[in-house]
């Protein structure tokens, strides 16, 4: 059974927002343009990972997709971890295409892509590390952890695998996504003692889901020209920032596209930039409206808490308010 889904990556949200909203000098922009275009195709490779899990009976398992768990003054991340009553199982996917060589007694992955060839950390190192980071973080939460197992998944239906070492944790732990229940399998097969009761495991997966922290960029770190950003509500057809409010809707002056609420998409990423909290002002500014009174309504509409009175009124995101969906 699933006990947490995958969630969309708050980081993929920042630097959409980010790209969208400032003018940046070409190499930022470029550096930013290709770290998004890295985390969208690792998040395509996790979401084939899911597919592939979920095709297999799990009736067993546990499932918790997408940990980021702080420890020892850091933080651990999990792409997925599976666990059973005799043993836990780490997933980490990766979306490299190419041929990938794999050289784990040199702690390092070869990928040779269009004639490139490029250099990685070993995943095998980086998974197996996630369990040992994985183990100390229950014993230190009094569990007696059962044996971690862990896996690398390589999502890329293109990528070749090869093994030139002949290694033999490449051949067990390196496998295309669409083989990874088979893997399991072969993992569950090796152990046979019941380690952890249900209530065990219910114990456990409480304790992560209570400690998984998202990741979110550090905006104020990334020395982005603040005082330059574009303002105004973007058209959700045609991506031209600049709509205007007529009447009950927003009217795009490029294409003609009539929208209802396209003032969400627009509070959500000045929360993102600037943190979540807004007035009334910053609202009426940001969004090129008008008059003060329309942002109030516009925003007494929306799911927000408020705090304070007149003028000095702070708005902050709602429960329900959709910041990060
Ligand atoms: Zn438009």
């Amino acid at each position: 059974m699933i006990e947490k889904y995958r969630d969309f990556p708050r980081e993929i949200t920042v630097l959409k927002a980010i790209l969208r909203r400032f003018t940046l000098n070409p190499q930022l922009q470029s550096e930013l343009e290709s770290k998004l275009s890295r985390k969208l195709a690792g998040y395509k490779g996790e979401r084939e990972l899911d597919y592939h899990l979920s095709q297999f009976d799990h009736t067993r398992f546990y499932i918790l997709h997408d940990l980021r768990i702080p420890h020892n003054k850091t933080h651990f991340q999990i792409d997925s971890l599976l666990i059973s009553d005799t043993f836990m199982l780490i997933i980490d996917s990766k979306n490299y295409a190419g041929t990938l060589d794999f050289y784990p007694e040199f702690n390092y992955l070869l990928q040779t892509f269009n004639g490139i060839e490029k250099v990685y950390p070993d995943p095998i190192l980086q998974t197996r590390t996630q369990a040992s980071q994985l183990k100390s973080f229950l014993i230190k939460h009094h569990f007696s952890p059962p044996p971690i197992e862990f896996l690398v998944s390589i999502s890329n239906s293109q990528a070749i695998i090869r093994n030139p070492g002949n290694n033999q944790d490449v051949r067990i732990r390196v496998c295309k996504t669409p083989a990874v229940a088979y893997k399991v399998q072969s993992f569950s097969d090796k152990y046979h003692n019941e380690i952890l009761s249900v209530k065990d495991i219910r114990k456990i997966t409480k304790l992560l889901l209570k400690s998984h922290e998202p990741y979110i960029p550090d905006i104020p770190s990334m020395n982005l020209p603040m005082d330059q950003v574009q303002t105004g509500v973007q058209c959700p057809e045609c991506q031209q920032i600049g709509m205007k409010k007529i009447y009950g809707s927003w009217i795009c002056g490029k294409c003609g596209h009539l929208s209802k609420d396209a003032q969400i998409d627009a509070l959500r990423d000045f929360f993102i930039i600037f943190g979540p909290a807004i007035t009334s002002r910053q609202f009426t500014d940001f969004l090129h409206i008008s008059s003060i009174h329309q942002s109030k309504r516009l925003l007494s509409a929306l799911d927000l808490d408020s705090t304070g009175c007149k003028k000095g009124r702070i708005y902050t995101p709602g429960k329900n308010f959709p910041l990060w969906d």
